[in-house]
């Protein structure tokens, strides 16, 4: 858990950069390798989560939005981050975008909402809505890492080029990338436009109707 590891040491150059530290020859503590473990279980790995003060997003949100779904879905939803009503409420995706997007599971995947996952690259919500920052996201990382390794789905559907940069280390834009296949270890990856800006973009919706059919496809 190399990334857990980072994120300890970083809450710890956190903690001292608050105390007016600009820069530091501390010895930084060792972990032992049972500290940096998540759990294994789903129900193990939410009471971690909630307990999660990792990054400073710990200090502004109201809720962990951990995910929720089918525990052994085929296909994941992964976003960017939760919103003020996902905060409000500790669920992912439940305010408009949320409608939106459970549409374009139930109408144009004809499954139940239930029977996906959905998740986020960062469980806490960032301020006015802002991406999370570099660090908030890897910090975070763990958790959905540990997640799709729970879950195992066959098919992860990036919400945003967000999620796709964090999934895949890829920046391109999603304009660039929407629509198309990446053969991850374990699961395929498509990209698709976030439902948020879906609704600010109506005109997109007809290009994430391609790539919700090419999803559909691709379950069989
Ligand atoms: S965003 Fe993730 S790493 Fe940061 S406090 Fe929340 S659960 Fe912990």
């Amino acid at each position: 858990m190399k990334n857990l590891h980072n994120a300890l040491l970083l809450k710890q150059l956190y903690g001292l950069k608050q105390m007016g530290y600009l820069y530091t020859d501390l010895t930084l503590p060792s972990y032992r390798a049972s500290d940096l473990q998540l759990p294994s279980t789903m129900d193990a790995l939410i009471k971690q989560a909630i307990g999660c003060h990792l990054c400073e997003l710990s200090k502004t949100r109201k809720k962990v939005v951990f995910g929720e779904g089918n525990p052994h879905a085929a296909i994941m939803f992964v976003g960017e981050g939760p919103g003020a009503t996902e905060d409000d409420s500790g669920r992912p995706f439940v305010g408009r975008a949320g409608e939106l997007l459970t549409n374009m599971i139930e109408k144009v995947l004809f499954i139940p909402r239930s029977e996906v996952y959905i998740t986020n690259i960062v469980k806490c919500r960032p301020p006015n809505n802002r991406p999370p920052s570099p660090t908030e996201a890897h910090t975070c990382l763990p958790y959905l890492q540990k997640q799709i390794e729970t879950i195992q789905p066959r098919i992860i559907v990036a919400l945003g080029a967000t999620a796709y940069h964090y999934l895949t280390g890829d920046e391109s834009k999603i304009t660039q990338i929407r629509g198309s296949v990446l053969e991850q270890s374990g699961y395929k990856l498509i990209a698709t436009y976030h439902p948020s800006y879906l609704l600010r973009n109506p005109s997109a919706k007809k290009e994430a109707f391609e790539d919700m059919k090419l999803v559909k496809s691709m379950m069989r």
